[in-house]
């Protein structure tokens, strides 16, 4: 989508911090991050939101997840371990409507979040 800031970051107009790429997921750092480590994975499809997914996309996830695990390995928070997030929509305070995992770590992160 030309107007997506994320589908920007995936053609290259926009240069994001990037700590992970493959075939289909990019993965980068939170310009605003909540946790020492914050990064956001995306597919490189453009899906607005989780009630996009369908039986035809879904496997990204899967493949979303396995970056995860890769840049656990790759920054050192595996064992000490990490949250991920996808909002969705107003009430999960989805502000960029390009489908994307928050991956949080290096810090004790509190339960409920807020
Ligand atoms: P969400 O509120 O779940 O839609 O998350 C969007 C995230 O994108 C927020 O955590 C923002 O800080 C982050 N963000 C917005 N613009 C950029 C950018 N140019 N580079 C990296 N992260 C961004
Ligand atoms: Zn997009």
């Amino acid at each position: 989508m030309s107007d997506c800031l994320f589908c920007k970051m995936v053609s290259g107009e926009i240069a994001p911090d990037k700590v992970y790429e493959d075939d289909d997921v990019l993965a980068f750092r939170d310009i605003n991050p909540q946790a020492p480590l914050h990064v956001l994975v995306i597919p490189k499809v453009h899906i607005s939101t989780l009630n996009e997914l369908d039986e035809a996309n879904a496997s990204l996830l899967g493949k979303m997840y396995l970056a995860v695990k890769a840049i656990a390995t790759q920054e050192g928070v595996a064992e000490g371990g990490f949250r991920t997030v996808v909002n969705c929509n107003r009430d999960g305070g989805q502000t960029v409507f390009h489908i994307h995992l928050h991956m949080l770590a290096g810090r004790g992160l509190q339960w409920p979040p807020g």
